[in-house]
């Protein structure tokens, strides 16, 4: 039966040609652990192997939170600026995806969930064709959400089961890039940890050499941080390295790393950057904590930092070097009255 053979092989070529792609597609995804790019290298493949004119993805919204938020990163939806897409961790559509390993339509969903007030709301508004949970270990942690493709078709029974194949694959690079980002962030100021900023610097100093790139390294230290502890209590200096560290993150671009060097002391590495922007960068962050008054039973404080900044120079052979310049551009803040900046060329 000579056309029966050709089906098989045919069947089977094709069981091939799915595993080629699952094996390209895993060494994509666990060739990064920055969250950013495998969000993005996550959407791209399942658009690219569905023909998808439409996909985003729901992740946890921060690094010690339960809910799961729209990432930014998303395609083609027709997106509120003003709203938040939001899913609570313990949600009973969380439960829902957990308890089964399928993928599904919102009205599926809809037919599971007997309690309406249930936060379907989020995903009936963005409605999308097809919600795929991703899972690591039977835990969810993130959802694909898949809207219109090229084709208009539905998504099949075989490619679905694809799509679950794809989504057990990104679970477990995302729980990866979890942990990784959990280990190399310092918990309190969600700032990267000292040793990771060591090998950060490494990095971007290599970066800068090569490319013939500038690179300036800034050092904040909080005025008088002691009196915070001192006189309001250890709650309260906690509070005003959070407040100095958000602030920092908020001021900082997507490419500059952001550290908690130890104690009340912070680093930044811009790179790309030269001095003069680093101390614009600089004037502005000094300025922006100045402005942000911390409130702590009660008491309004007003909080205060020097900086120092240095730039990179072709003679520096290690971290150290750049460290000690910025080091002492902050002590010249310090002895020169402090709340202020200081940098050595
Ligand atoms: P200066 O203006 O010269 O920088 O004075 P300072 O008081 O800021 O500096 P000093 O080094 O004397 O004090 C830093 C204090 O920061 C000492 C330490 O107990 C406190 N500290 C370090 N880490 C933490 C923390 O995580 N939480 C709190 N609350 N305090 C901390
Ligand atoms: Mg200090
Ligand atoms: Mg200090």
């Amino acid at each position: 039966m000579p056309e029966l053979n050709h089906e098989i092989v045919e069947k089977y070529e094709r069981q091939i040609f799915d595993l080629r792609q699952l094996i390209e597609i895993s060494k994509g995804l666990n060739s990064t652990l920055e969250y950013n790019m495998l969000i993005e290298s996550i959407l791209l493949t399942c658009m690219g192997q569905m023909q998808l004119i439409k996909a985003g993805i729901f992740l946890k919204k921060g690094i010690d939170e339960d809910a799961y938020v729209l990432h930014r990163n998303y395609k083609g939806f027709d997106i509120e600026h003003d709203t938040e897409y939001e899913i609570l961790g313990a949600s009973v559509i969380v439960d829902l995806f957990e308890k089964h390993d399928r993928c599904w339509s919102v009205e599926e969903i809809n037919s599971e969930i007997t309690d309406k007030s249930a936060c379907l709301d989020c995903l009936e508004k963005i409605d999308p064709n097809l919600i795929v949970p991703l899972k690591s270990r039977g835990k969810m942690n993130g959802i694909i959400i898949l809207g219109d493709r090229i084709n208009k078709l539905d998504f099949s029974e075989e490619e679905k089961l694809y799509l679950l194949d794809i989504a057990s694959l990104a679970g477990i690079a995302i729980e990866n890039a979890y942990l990784y980002e959990l280990a190399t962030t310092d918990m309190m100021t969600k700032l990267k940890i000292h040793h990771f900023f060591q090998r950060l610097l490494i990095e971007e100093r290599e970066k800068a050499k090569k490319r013939k790139k500038p690179l300036v390294l800034m050092m904040i230290d909080i005025d008088h941080f002691k009196e915070f502890n001192d006189v309001h209590g250890h709650l309260c200096g906690d509070l005003v390295l959070k407040n100095v560290a958000n602030v920092i993150k908020h001021n900082c671009r997507q490419i500059d790393i952001a550290a908690r060097y130890g104690g009340e002391e912070m680093a930044i590495i811009l790179p790309k950057t030269e001095i003069d922007s680093g101390i614009i960068a600089a004037e502005r962050l000094r300025r922006g904590i100045e402005g942000a008054i911390v409130e702590h039973n009660g008491n309004k404080l007003s909080v205060q930092v020097s900086i120092g900044l240095t730039q990179l120079r072709d003679e520096d052979l290690t971290n150290n070097d750049l460290i000690e310049r910025a080091d002492r551009a902050l002590y010249m803040s310090k002895e020169n009255g402090r709340n202020r900046i200081s940098y050595i060329l």
